[in-house]
């Protein structure tokens, strides 16, 4: 699960999240809509720990982001995580983002192997074994040996989802990661999504595929000016309240 109670952002003057409270049970599928520059990839970021919360807290698996308590003076104090242990809780999530950034001297087995060798210390014929079940998983068995460039930008991004599910993660995040996509080539990359929602994985998606939205998440978190504006279920697609949320679907649908 992922807590998240009133996460503020700045970056210096400016104030890009506003107070965010958002939680993502355990096998549920969140998506995020808005529009360019309301913050979703900030909150991603923050959740992955590639940038410091301003102000407020983020449990992963009831797990403080970035702090732990630790016993001072017989006071219990926050001190901040080091490096070895951000590491680990970022162990926990898998992130994709909207462009594949594939290592393009390694084949699509390698760089799903990558990972596990380097980070998690795994034997080369272990973590060839687990790059090959997730390559099967997205669909690329065909594809083992081939180099980024021989693959279109959807098997790219197939590539690049097996490689965060190699990690083993609990919860996966997913930033537009089918936005740099050619039309023909987005389908492939949210049936996978989907088979994963299936499968019972927990996910955050920003997206701005209102259908996937529509068929595969629990919750759907609208946000602009770095404040949620609207929440609820799937059907608040098709019922929007607020009037902000209104537009934003009639420019995206
Ligand atoms: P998009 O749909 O275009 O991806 P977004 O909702 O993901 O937008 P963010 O990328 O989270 O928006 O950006 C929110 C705001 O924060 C923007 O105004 C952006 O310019 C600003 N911002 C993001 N990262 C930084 C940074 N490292 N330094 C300064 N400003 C930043
Ligand atoms: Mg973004």
């Amino acid at each position: 699960a992922i807590k998240a109670v009133s996460v503020h952002k700045a970056f210096g003057s400016l104030h890009v999240l506003k107070g965010i409270d958002l939680t993502v049970m355990p096998g549920t599928v969140t998506v995020m809509l808005g529009p360019s520059g309301s913050g979703k990839s900030t909150f991603l970021r923050l959740i992955n720990q590639l940038e410091t919360l301003t102000g407020g807290s983020i449990e992963v698996d009831g797990e403080l982001i970035g702090y732990k308590h630790v016993a001072k003076n017989g006071r219990e104090v926050l001190q901040t995580l080091n490096d070895k242990e951000i590491a680990a809780q970022r162990a926990k999530l898998g992130m994709v983002f909207q462009r594949f950034n594939l290592f393009p001297h390694m084949t699509a087995l390698e760089n799903v192997m990558e990972a596990p060798v380097h980070v998690l210390h795994m034997k080369k014929a272990e973590a060839r074994d687990i790059a090959v079940r997730e390559l099967e998983r997205v669909g690329l068995s065909d594809r083992l040996d081939y180099y980024p460039v021989q693959l279109s930008g959807g098997q790219q991004q197939r590539v690049a989802i097996a490689r965060a599910l190699a990690m083993k993660p609990e919860i996966m995040l997913f930033d537009e990661p089918t936005s740099a996509l050619d039309p023909e080539l987005v389908g492939e990359v949210l049936g996978v999504m989907r088979s994963l929602a299936k499968a019972g994985m927990t996910m955050v998606c920003v997206t701005h595929e209102i259908g996937f939205a529509r068929e595969v998440a629990d919750q759907v978190v609208f946000m602009d000016g770095g404040v949620i504006v609207e929440q609820g279920g799937p059907e608040i697609i098709e019922h929007p309240t607020q009037e902000r949320f209104k537009d934003f679907l009639q420019h995206v649908l």
